[in-house]
């Protein structure tokens, strides 16, 4: 048996399947607080709305999205919107 250099530290690969109770960012990945922790903290975890329809059906998806991630998005739909009504 071989020993490990000191400081060597080893992750198992189970760690990228983890299954764990915390959601995480569907566009970073970055976990996001457990509601109870969000008392301390004002990064709040936002949601995205996606919609989109397939023939008479609509369909709405609410990935969870960590605070960054939902105000980059936020702001990209209104300065795209801005930019449609300039244009129209
Ligand atoms: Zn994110």
């Amino acid at each position: 048996m071989s020993e490990l250099p000191e400081g060597f530290v080893t992750a198992s690969h189970i760690i990228l399947f983890e299954e764990s109770e915390t959601s995480r960012c569907d566009v970073c990945a970055s976990e996001l607080s457990p509601a109870g922790e969000m008392e301390e903290s004002h990064d709040l975890p936002g949601r995205g709305l996606l919609v989109w329809s397939r023939g008479a059906e609509r369909r709405y998806q609410e990935p969870p999205l960590c605070a960054s991630c939902a105000v980059a998005i936020g702001v990209t739909a209104l300065q795209r919107w801005e930019t449609e009504e300039d244009e129209g």
